[in-house]
C-alpha cells in the first residue's frame, strides 16, 4: 500500500489544489481528507454518500439530579475547576472520572460525547473519506486517526493500492496523526520568508518518522528572492524539490467551479511535467 500525504505549514499554501490535481491523474483510489477542522475537498468530490457517522471522542461527566444529595465532593475535588453538581464550567471537563469515582450517591455518570461525523462518499476516482470537527472540539487528532483508519480499511478491503491524504495544516498533534505510518510525504510551501518558515515547522515535526519526502513550490514565480530562499533550504537538507508550481488564476477558478484544475488547465500541467510528478510520488514503496 502506497499512502502519500500532502501537508503543508499553515492553512492556504494550496494543499487542496495539489491534492486535486493529484487526482486528476489517477484512478481507482482512496483519498482522505484529514483537515477535520475545515474539511474542503468534499466540495469538490461529490459522490454518493456510503456512510455518515457520529465520531464520539472522549468521556466527560454528565449529573444524575434525582439521585445529587448536593454534598459538593464533585466540586470540591475537581482539579479542572468543573462544578458537575450545577453541570458548570463543564467545557473544562477532562473526563479523569474523579467525580464519578468519589460521588457517594452515584449521581455521575461519564459518557462519551459527539465531536464530529465521519463519512464515506464513492467517487468517480474511488473512494472518499473525511471527517468534520464539531467547531470547539479538540480532539482533533483522534478524528484524524479516525479518518485514516477508515481509509486503510477500505483500501484493504477493495484492493486498492494508493492512499491520498489531505493532511491537516500546521504543526499541531493532528499533523503527526496524519503522517503516522505513511510512506511518502509531500510538502506545499510558498516562495516567501513565512513560507520558508513553515517548511522549517513541518519538516521538523516530521523529521523523527523517517518518512521519504519531497517538496512542491506553489506560485513559485511570485518570488525570486523567496523561491531562493526555499531552494537552498532544501538543498541543504537533501529535500529534493519535486515540483514548481507557477501562478495561475485558472486554478483557484477550477476548483471554485468544482472541477480537478488540470481538467480546467491542461496546458499548464503538460508544461510543468506533472504526470513525471505523479510517476515519482506514486513509485516509491517502502
Ligand atoms: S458528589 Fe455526587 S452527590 Fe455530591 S454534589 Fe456531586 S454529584 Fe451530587
Ligand atoms: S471527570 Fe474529572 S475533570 Fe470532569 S468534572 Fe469530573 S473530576 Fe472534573
Amino acid at each position: 500500500m502506497n499512502e502519500i500525504v500532502v501537508l503543508s505549514g499553515k492553512g492556504g499554501t494550496g494543499k487542496t489544489s495539489l491534492v486535486a490535481s493529484i487526482l486528476a491523474y489517477l484512478d481507482d483510489v482512496v483519498i482522505a481528507d484529514c483537515d477535520v477542522d475545515a474539511p474542503d475537498l468534499h466540495l469538490l468530490l461529490k459522490g454518493e454518500t456510503r456512510f455518515d457517522e457520529s465520531f464520539y471522542g472522549l468521556e466527560k461527566a454528565f449529573l444524575n439530579k434525582d439521585l445529587c444529595t448536593a454534598c459538593r465532593m464533585c466540586v470540591e475535588n475537581c482539579k479542572f475547576g468543573c462544578a458537575p453538581m450545577d453541570m458548570e464550567n463543564m467545557d473544562a471537563c477532562e473526563g479523569c472520572g474523579v467525580c464519578d469515582y468519589i460521588c457517594p450517591t452515584n449521581a455521575i455518570e461519564m459518557r462519551k460525547v459527539k465531536v464530529g461525523q465521519l463519512i464515506h462518499r464513492k467517487i468517480k476516482k474511488g473512494d472518499f473519506i473525511y471527517g468534520r470537527l464539531i467547531p470547539g472540539e479538540e480532539t482533533s487528532g483522534k478524528l484524524v486517526a479516525a479518518v485514516r483508519k477508515k481509509a486503510k480499511d477500505i483500501a484493504e478491503r477493495s484492493g486498492k493500492s494508493t492512499i491520498i491524504v489531505d493532511g491537516a495544516p500546521g504543526i499541531a498533534c493532528n499533523v503527526i496523526s496524519s503522517v503516522t505510518g505513511a510512506n511518502h510525504v509531500v510538502i506545499v510551501t510558498e516562495p516567501s520568508f513565512s513560507g520558508l518558515h513553515d517548511l522549517k515547522r513541518v519538516h521538523e515535526l516530521i523529521k523523527s518518522f523517517h518518512l521519504s519526502v519531497t517538496v512542491v513550490i506553489n506560485k513559485v514565480d511570485l518570488s525570486q528572492r523567496g523561491a531562493e530562499a526555499i531552494k537552498n533550504y532544501c538543498e541543504k537538507n537533501t529535500l529534493p524539490i519535486a515540483l514548481e508550481i507557477p501562478f495561475d488564476r485558472a486554478i483557484v477558478d477550477s476548483i471554485n467551479k468544482g472541477m480537478l484544475p488540470p481538467l480546467f488547465n491542461q496546458t499548464l500541467y503538460k508544461k510543468i511535467d506533472f504526470e513525471s510528478f505523479i510517476d515519482e510520488i506514486t513509485s516509491l514503496k517502502i
